[in-house]
């Protein structure tokens, strides 16, 4: 296909020896880094949402959560898969398996990039040590000039489980004490993020979360959506609201696998519950879209 471009070569470059598969010839370079996280480069920079390479050990032997897990960053993975400093790190809200390693990847990098998350990411960040001057609080509309890319904040939701509710809610309008359990990391609000690229191409990323408010996202029209697809059986037609509202020409599922099966780990499946990027290939032609669906292997690059 168009791997020989010059700009797929420019994202090559970025990317390292890493050789992407070909899907487009945006210059664009998208990476699953396995749960929510995702490393997104274009024209030598870099930006990094929700990492989470620990996959740490959190269900106990009946799938149930171990509420008071205690925190650790697996440092030597985060360093091992994600090499590159990220000039920007999204965060799309503040649960454990989407916050964590965002101070850790800060520290390391030296204080340098930035991260975006609501208020009370940003409480969380800073109880973690993360310097408040390189934390961008928003809380949806927003539309943030970066030079060269932009990033336009939606307000959105958290998914529903069976209960209608989820694993530790909750707000925060000051810095708690230190975060210790994976409980101390609240939801404290869901942000989405159109990423949008000098004017030819975009990515908007519901990636961290099965919900969206639909209005926010209405008529957004990026060239790729990365939706999450964890557990949406109480929100009303969920797959098929998200591409009517958008209707994107590329669909990545999110948020689709165990969770807990180490990187390195030769039982770790190439990608995520197949059931995900059938979904949303059904769903796509159940509402008469067009689109392609990519369903990433972890860890490969794809050129957009
Ligand atoms: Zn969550």
């Amino acid at each position: 296909m168009l791997i020989g471009t010059a700009a797929a070569a420019i994202a090559g470059s970025a990317l390292g020896s890493a050789r992407a598969m070909a899907v487009g010839n945006s210059g664009v370079s998208l990476r699953w880094l396995g749960v929510a996280g995702w490393e997104l480069v274009f024209d030598g920079r870099r930006i990094v949402v929700d990492p989470y390479l620990s996959r740490l050990p959190v269900l106990d032997a009946n799938g149930g959560i171990i509420t008071d897990y205690r925190l650790d960053v697996r440092t030597e993975l985060v360093d091992r898969y994600l090499e590159r400093r990220p000039e920007l790190l999204l965060a799309t809200h503040g649960h454990y398996d989407h916050l964590l390693e965002i101070p850790y990847l800060m520290r390391r990098f030296g204080g340098e990039p930035r991260v975006i998350g609501t208020e009370t990411h940003a409480h969380l960040l800073a109880a973690q040590g993360v310097p408040t001057d390189r934390i961008i609080i928003a809380q949806g509309g927003e539309h943030l000039d970066f030079h060269g890319f932009t990033v336009q904040v939606v307000r959105s939701l958290h998914s529903q489980f069976g209960s209608y509710g989820y694993f530790a809610p909750g707000t925060l309008t000051a810095a708690p004490p230190r975060p210790e359990t994976i409980s101390d990391l609240l939801e404290g609000g869901t942000l989405g993020y159109l990423v949008t690229i000098a004017d030819r191409y975009s990515v908007l990323f519901l990636s961290g979360t099965a919900n969206f408010v639909e209005r926010e996202v209405e008529g957004l029209r990026p060239d790729a959506l990365v939706l999450g697809m964890s557990g949406h059986a109480n929100v009303f037609d969920y797959t098929a609201r998200a591409l009517r509202a958008t209707r994107p020409k590329l669909l990545v599922p999110s948020h689709h696998d165990d969770m807990v099966t180490q990187l390195d780990d030769p039982a770790l499946p190439e990608k995520g519950f197949p059931a995900a990027a059938r979904e949303l290939a059904d769903t796509a032609k159940r509402v008469g879209l067009a689109a392609t669906v990519l369903d990433p292997a972890v860890l490969r690059w794809y050129d957009l």
